[in-house]
């Protein structure tokens, strides 16, 4: 496990709500339940069970949500994620969040993300790069300063914004021109995520469109459910990147190489849905085998127990990779990033420097 975590790394799909820590889920959950907003006995069931089909990981989501609606709590899970992150290496976050409007407390979907920016804003025990580079911003690999004798972390940080399969085309609108009003912050695209066995996706196609043509990176949660014609419209879309692929048929896979799409490879959360049987039937032995595009990521790294470094050692032991092929995967992966091409130097030279410990 030490090289995976020493290892530097990418993540290119985790959702903020899904990624909290678990202390952080207790102390919030407690202080409900001693407000008499929530009873434990109700959502007890769905806090500790372990396999969660898809719709009770959406129904666990609904719980977070609940206590995760202020914009205090926002900042700070933002904070504690990215240092997580931070922590074990990861050199590239690209973090998702659905924005969301909640009356009750004076949130709009901007502030939402405002107080995602202000979280963001107030790390200080990890350096982080979180607007588009220029010239006067700062440049991650530099020699890092020693603190204790420890170099500091450093990360850049990039957000994507989730739209949610429950929401109305207008809504979906509204989340594309406030990520196009947030791009001087750092917003680079866009995300469809939520359940996917609720709505149509085609609800989404014109922000969708309306987003890739205002410049915004779109990615889609593709093939979580066996639902072959959804799929095949997904990949006619032509994405820049898909999460998942689980439920792919011969011809969606014959179309997805023919794109070269890249795919955002979930393996603990594909297993722990049941989206894949069993993590040796994994599409990931597929598609790495056929050197398509593809990225190791968490998804929701606290709903379930994981972190990237775990990932990596999942993907080596499963698969039989070396740390040679582990470290070429995660290198790959910066070609996949939706920021732009100065980071993609900065990320190729610190990966470069470091190429030789895992030879
Ligand atoms: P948030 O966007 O609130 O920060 O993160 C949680 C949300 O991300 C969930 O409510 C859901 O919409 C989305 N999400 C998290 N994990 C998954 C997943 O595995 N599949 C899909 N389709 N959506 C997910």
């Amino acid at each position: 496990m030490e090289w995976c975590v020493s290892m530097p790394k990418i993540e290119l799909h985790a959702h903020l709500n899904g990624s909290i820590r678990d202390s952080t889920l207790l102390e919030l959950t407690k202080a409900l339940i001693g407000k008499g907003a929530i009873n434990f006995s109700e959502v007890e069931h769905i806090i500790l069970k372990y396999n969660r089909s898809v719709e009770e990981v959406f129904k666990l989501f609904d719980l977070i949500h609940i206590l995760t609606t202020d914009h205090n709590t926002v900042a700070r899970i933002t904070r504690e994620v990215i240092e997580d992150f931070a922590s074990e290496n990861v050199v590239y976050l690209e973090l998702r969040t659905t924005p969301k409007r909640n009356d009750s407390v004076g949130m709009s979907k901007r502030s939402y993300v405002e107080a995602v920016l202000k979280g963001l804003r107030s790390i200080t025990s990890v350096d982080v790069d979180f607007i588009p580079h220029c010239e006067d911003s700062k440049t991650l690999f530099t020699p890092a300063p020693a603190i204790d004798g420890h170099a500091r972390k450093r990360i850049f940080v990039r957000l994507l914004l989730s739209i949610d399969r429950r929401e109305t085309t207008e809504a979906a609108m509204d989340t594309v021109k406030l990520a196009l009003e947030m791009r001087p912050y750092g917003v680079v695209g866009i995300d469809l995520s939520g359940n996917p066995s609720i709505g149509d996706w085609t609800t989404y196609l014109p922000a969708l469109k309306f987003a890739r043509e205002q410049g915004l990176y779109v990615t889609l949660h593709c093939g979580e459910l066996p639902n072959s014609k959804e799929i095949k419209n997904m990949l006619d879309f032509r994405p820049q990147r898909i999460g998942h692929a689980c439920f792919f048929e011969d011809e969606h896979w014959r179309q997805l190489k023919s794109s070269n799409i890249p795919v955002e490879i979930c393996l603990t959360s594909n297993v722990r849905t049941m989206t894949v049987p069993s993590i040796d039937v994994h599409h990931f032995a597929h598609l790495y085998n056929a050197k398509h595009p593809l990225v190791l990521c968490t998804d929701d790294s606290g709903v379930f127990s994981t972190c990237l470094s775990k990932e990596y050692k999942i993907a080596a032991d499963s698969f039989g990779l070396g740390r040679r092929e582990m470290f070429e995967l995660s290198r790959n992966a910066v070609e996949y990033i939706f920021a732009d091409s100065k980071i993609k130097e900065d990320l190729r030279r610190n990966f470069n420097s470091v190429a030789k410990k895992y030879g």
